[in-house]
């Protein structure tokens, strides 16, 4: 059979020519003018209050108004930051991204004092507004918002926090990024950025994973009180900013990522519990790799080493979207196609390019609605898994592309049941289909890899920023503390498992900087073992042989912007995730993945 050569440069031509075609510009325009004019419209709010079906009539308006310039400034965010990962240095990009990021804020701006009427009207005024089937599409995410009502300040109050936070909050996060664009570290002899330089974390060769990790450790010590100040901006802005709101009601810092994690704190405490339980199996993973690795202690240089004596045979992008689909048709055939309608459509950017951003990630266009995936594809199988994540992600934005946009945004927690999802696909038919011990080995490798990142690394962050923040309440945290922080935590996770610790993890971990979300970490966490879960009771409900399991699962995936973690999983799989139990489950699979691993080992 002839095989198809796939285009491996994303095709975005139909959401606008170019990033500077006069559509595009005509649009910018079109959504600023729209802009003006809805700001205008909404100084009449106070016109109909009182009046119930004019103000159904006036919401209706603005929900419809601000529709069209929300998947304007959208697109144009998203055509900017796919041409920005192809060309970092592209500068048009970088304009564009900054013009459609000023549009999103002044959008949300605008429709402050609506988003404070409806977070703030009587129970029974909002159910009945809840009717009207425009309004009522967005009824979780609003009575999502309402649960933290008390917590809101002032419109006006709102609106500043909004503006200030573009060059407050949001600046110090870009301040970091700067930074890692900036260190320059010389190894092995040569000059090289950050990006390249973690790149030799993999090496196969012990000593230049060590030189590596030695350098990047000293550049960022070169920069710690700069990280330093970026930390303590962060949190010091949040926990300010939770004093102001929580007057009525105090909430603390993990009680507020819970809410944006739309999951509930008891979820977050069993889950952390059962990890804790379980850490030992990570830990366990750890000894098993250094035993392969012939390495007598571990060092934090290792976290990141490849199986010894892996297969390099390199793998064509065409045989592994094959894979991946026959992979994905074995659990539901329509995934499977949609795989191969991917690189047909040209919806994966995957050949390498000058100045191109590492990492691998899905996004999606507002209108129309189609994902993008992108990735740095060089034939290993490490590239299929990663590429096979990022497709369960497609997989997932495909099947709510009808939903109305609200419905489309799920949180962190459940983003990464599709993803991890798919790869557990992938994983099992490759090592179902692995031709030799060796390739077997790689595989379990990987899960190995996998048990002991989530089951003590991300542990190890949490307990980390749970330190940070309390620390941050008393005042500034020097860098010799945040040392010290990240000391003791990775002590209580790793405990003998690593000879020694990372002590500047806090500056090199990008995910402690990030402006938008505190406690960036545990949702990995979480989505690691929850889709775990998921894959446990579909799979087994599909070798007894029940006929809608794929069915099922589209239709878990469905709800994930428009119930919280508890509900959805009580109505699709009729469990408590409150509960010891289902965290249990997963980590047996957990363990199972360890014992397979090592009996490759023998
Ligand atoms: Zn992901």
């Amino acid at each position: 059979m002839q095989q198809r050569v796939y285009p491996q440069q994303w095709q975005n031509q139909h959401i606008y020519p170019s990033l500077d075609s006069c559509v595009l510009e005509a649009d910018m325009s079109l959504a600023r003018a729209s802009l003006a004019e809805l700001s205008g419209f909404i100084e009449g709010l106070a016109g109909v209050q009182g009046n119930q079906p004019a103000r159904q009539d006036f919401l209706r308006e603005v929900r419809l108004r601000a529709r069209r310039i929300r998947e304007i400034g959208w697109n144009i965010a998203v055509l900017a930051a796919c041409t920005g990962s192809q060309d970092a240095r592209d500068p048009l990009a970088k304009q564009l991204a900054s013009r459609a990021r000023a549009l999103n804020a002044d959008l949300f701006k605008t429709l402050a004092p609506i988003e404070d009427l409806m977070l703030g009207l009587p129970e029974a005024e909002f159910e009945q507004l809840m009717q009207d089937p425009l309004l009522g599409e967005e009824e979780y995410r609003l009575r999502h918002e309402r649960r933290l009502q008390d917590q809101r300040l002032p419109v006006e109050a709102e609106q500043l926090v909004i503006g200030l936070g573009t060059d407050g909050l949001h600046a110090w996060g870009n301040l970091y990024n700067d930074l890692v664009g900036k260190i320059r570290l010389v190894i092995d002899g040569r000059e090289m950025g950050l990006a390249e330089a973690s790149n030799l974390l993999s090496s196969p060769d012990g000593a230049l994973r060590k030189e590596a990790f030695d350098a990047i450790s000293a550049g960022w010590e070169g920069e710690q009180e700069t990280v330093a100040a970026i930390l303590n901006a962060l949190n010091g802005w949040r926990l300010e900013l939770s004093r102001q709101r929580g007057k009525v009601r105090t909430l603390d810092a993990l009680d507020l990522s819970c809410h944006q994690s739309h999951i509930e704190r008891a979820t977050l405490d069993t889950l952390m519990q059962e990890t804790w339980q379980a850490r030992h199996l990570g830990q366990r993973a750890l000894g098993l790799m250094a035993r392969r690795l012939g390495i007598e202690e571990l060092g934090p240089e290792d976290l990141f080493a490849p199986p010894p004596a892996s297969s390099h045979r390199s793998i064509p992008f065409e045989e592994a979207i094959e894979i991946i689909a026959l992979a994905f048709t074995g659990f539901d055939p329509e995934m499977g196609e949609f795989a191969r309608m991917m690189a047909e459509r040209g919806w994966i950017d995957a050949a390498p390019t000058p100045n191109r951003r590492t990492g691998a990630y899905c996004t999606k266009f507002a209108d129309p609605v189609e994902p993008r995936v992108f990735i740095t594809y060089a034939g290993t199988m490490d590239n299929v898994i990663t590429l096979a994540h990022e497709l369960g992600h497609a997989w997932h934005n495909w099947l709510i592309r009808d939903l109305p946009m609200s419905q489309r945004s799920y949180p962190m927690t459940l983003a990464e049941t599709a993803s991890i999802f798919a790869e557990t696909l992938v994983r099992s038919a490759l090592f179902e289909q692995a031709q030799s011990a060796e390739e077997r080995q790689a595989i379990a490798w990987a899960e190995a890899d996998g048990a002991a990142t989530f089951l003590v690394n991300i542990p190890a962050r949490f307990d980390f920023e749970q330190a940070l923040v309390a620390e941050r309440e008393q005042g500034y945290v020097s860098s010799a503390r945040l040392k010290a922080l990240t000391d003791e935590a990775w002590g209580r996770w790793y405990e003998e498992s690593l000879g020694r610790y990372h002590p500047m993890f806090w500056a090199a971990k990008a995910h402690f900087s990030i402006a938008g979300f505190g406690f960036y970490n545990y949702p990995y966490l979480f989505g690691y073992l929850f889709s775990l879960g998921v894959y446990q009771q579909l799979i087994s409900r599909q070798a007894a042989g029940e006929q809608d399991v794929a069915q099922a699962y589209r239709a878990l995936l469905r709800d994930t912007g428009r119930m919280s973690a508890e509900e959805l999983v009580v109505k699709h799989l009729g469990q408590d995730i409150r509960e010891a139990a289902f965290w249990q489950g997963s980590l047996a699979l957990v363990a199972a993945a360890v014992d397979r691993f090592e009996q490759t080992l023998s």
